[in-house]
């Protein structure tokens, strides 16, 4: 690869939730994940979601080929930030249970500095 088509791969892979170092140092073989349903030619599932795919070749423009039919090399999370999770997110959730999911994060990160003071007062009894 020369440079420019290097810093094209790296933005794309890094778009699709890779880190930036991958094209500098990436394994051989990568096991991939489809973070969708992957349809035959009759419109079928043919490879459900999240089904491994073992034994890619880990080159960095095979994986920025692979990323724009929704494989990845890590499994899809609900968390996960690639094109295809965030597509089938506002495709299958209602608008009301993704609000709910940031009051929720909002709520443990104001908890936590009330916990480990109390956990600080009960051990100083001297
Ligand atoms: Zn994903």
């Amino acid at each position: 690869m020369d440079a420019k088509k290097r810093t094209e791969v790296r933005a794309e892979l890094v778009s699709q939730g890779y880190s930036f170092d991958y094209v500098d140092s990436w394994p051989p073989k990568v096991t991939l994940y489809p973070h969708k349903d992957l349809l035959n030619m009759d419109g079928k599932v043919a490879i459900p979601r999240g089904t491994p795919l073992p034994n890619h070749p880990g080159h960095p423009d095979h994986l920025a080929r692979k990323s724009r039919l929704g494989l990845l090399s890590w499994p899809p999370t609900n968390s996960c930030e690639c094109r295809a999770c965030r597509e089938s997110r506002i495709a299958t959730q209602p608008a009301e249970s993704a609000g709910s999911v940031e009051e929720t994060t909002g709520q443990v990160v104001r908890g936590r500095p009330v916990g480990s003071k109390n956990k600080r007062r009960t051990t100083a009894g001297h």
